[in-house]
């Protein structure tokens, strides 16, 4: 069998292996590695309904990465969806009156990042082995809050990598910057950034792409990689969650093989949302996939008027892992809707960088059909919270909240009423205060911790292992910089 190769969004000549594309994070063009055509799955739907996460992620997965043997893919598979997750079924369903909730935070940092890289640390390291890659793997991550703890988690102490995570020093939730605070594993190095997280995810992707700074640290024996969603071994992972949702929904008879579905995804860098639509590709029935935003709508004014216009003010809100101007993954998307058109894509991410703003045609706007955007303000985030824990008794955290309000509406508006799975991204444990305060209950005189407490006394939920480990735990990381300080950091953790 031939391999099935990546090549870069801003030109197609570039193509690699998948090991390949997964070391380097990103195309040394500055683009984003892409398949270069899309494989369908090799099971009948129908088969889907009895098949455990494992079976799902083998078989998605088998199919994008074509280098990697069976048996290396199937141990990868096996030490990342262990008992790590707090269930057996790792990304069970919750069905309320009229959704679905896929619930992808019971892996060890209670965010959906865990569930790419529990799997992304076995993936990288198995294709460094393969690609003969020799130098040690310095990751570097930028966090809007979860990303970071998240890939801390799955690299702490695996030998041949270090890792280094910038987020938004003011940017996160206590919870969030303690866990990555706290963190403990010898090749591990956390701090803060006085900026937003465009600022630390810009200025990393400039590292990452500075050829004095490759070639410097590669004499010294340091290779550069990504956790971030621009690698694609965190995205191929993400596939797999939308092809189990689908399989859940044929086992519960609520869609029949071949019926299509709605995702509704909270959405941030666009990686997310940007795996449903490889699911789709690879053969999940799907009809709509529905962004949703927070207050910092750029992509909701994108898929009304086609312009990309990262030009306003960054919002701080109750779902700082949306904060986010510059969608990374978008790029991705806009090479296909532009035919894969590498040059045109490469000029729309020019124009973004120069003036911040891009304006797409007619043609593109109609590749891209599948999507709507909607959004939700900080108050309506709030009372969609309070709404859906009166009426159900199910406590939402404000990133899957501001899905659950853009579902209803769109639903609401459109009298669409295919069957709708809401993507929950982040346990309410997480974000504790903002969850309170939506229920009518803050209370000043708790800290995040307290107020944990108080929500497992309402939920009945007892507070995740996650939040009470790092309760009491020592502050380890205490840097903070300007975006400026950040290459020297860099430097500094390496010598
Ligand atoms: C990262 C994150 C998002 C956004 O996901 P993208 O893939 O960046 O669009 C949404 N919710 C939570 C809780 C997150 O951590």
């Amino acid at each position: 069998m031939t391999n099935r190769m990546y090549k870069s969004t801003r030109n197609s000549e570039t193509k690699v292996t998948a090991s390949q594309a997964i070391l380097s994070g990103l195309a040394p063009d500055g683009g984003l590695y892409v398949p270069e055509d899309f494989p369908v799955l090799d099971v009948p739907l129908e088969r889907l309904a009895g098949m455990t996460y494992q079976e799902t992620a083998f078989e998605v997965m088998k199919l994008f990465l074509t280098d990697f043997t069976q048996e290396e893919l199937k141990g990868c598979i096996a030490r990342a969806y262990d008992d790590k997750f707090d269930t057996p079924s790792i990304a069970p369903m919750r069905k309320c009156r009229n959704a679905w909730y896929l619930e992808l935070f019971h892996g060890q940092t209670i965010a959906f990042k865990d569930m790419a890289l529990s799997i992304l640390p076995h993936l990288l390291t198995t294709a460094a082995a393969k690609c003969g890659e020799n130098r040690e793997i310095v990751i570097l991550t930028a966090t809007s809050g979860d990303t970071g703890k998240a890939a801390l988690a799955g690299f702490a102490d695996v030998p041949g990598t270090r890792i280094m995570v910038f987020y938004p020093k003011n940017g996160v939730s206590p919870i969030q910057e303690k866990q990555m605070v706290t963190q403990e594993g010898k090749n591990v190095c956390v701090a803060g950034i006085r900026g937003n997280f465009d600022d630390a995810q810009s200025m990393v992707k400039q590292l990452f792409t500075d050829p004095d700074l490759r070639r410097e640290l590669s004499e010294r024996g340091y290779r550069f990689s990504s956790a971030n969603s621009i690698n694609i071994g965190r995205l191929i992972p993400q596939v797999v969650y939308y092809v189990y949702a689908y399989g859940r929904l044929l086992q519960e008879e609520a869609v029949r093989p071949g019926e299509p579905v709605n995702f509704t995804v909270p959405t941030g860098n666009f990686g997310n949302i940007l795996a449903a639509y490889y699911a789709s590709r690879i053969g999940i029935p799907v009809k709509q996939l529905i962004c949703a935003s927070n207050e910092n709508k750029v992509l909701f004014d994108f898929f009304k008027t086609g312009i990309y216009d990262r030009n306003r003010e960054f919002l701080l809100t109750t779902s700082p892992s949306m904060d986010i101007l510059i969608s990374s993954n978008l790029e991705r998307m806009i090479y296909e809707a532009a035919g894969e058109d590498a040059d045109q894509c490469r000029k729309y991410m020019e124009d973004l960088q120069r003036s911040g703003r891009y304006e797409i045609d007619e043609s593109m706007k109609k590749n891209l059909c599948m999507y709507r955007g909607g959004y939700a303000s900080v108050e309506e985030t709030a009372a969609q919270i309070r709404k859906v824990f009166e009426t159900e008794g199910y406590l939402l955290d404000p990133h899957t909240a501001v899905a659950s309000f853009v579902c209803d509406r769109f639903r609401e508006e459109s009298g669409d009423d295919t069957p709708t799975v809401i993507v929950s991204t982040a346990s309410p444990y997480k974000f504790t205060r903002s969850v309170m305060e939506a229920l009518g209950r803050s209370d000043e005189s708790a800290d995040d911790f307290a107020l944990a407490d108080q929500i497992s006394a309402l939920t009945g939920v007892p507070v995740p292992a996650a939040v009470s480990q790092i309760r009491d735990a020592e502050i380890l990381h205490h840097l903070v910089v300007n975006r400026e300080e950040m290459e020297g950091a860099v430097k500094e953790f390496l010598s």
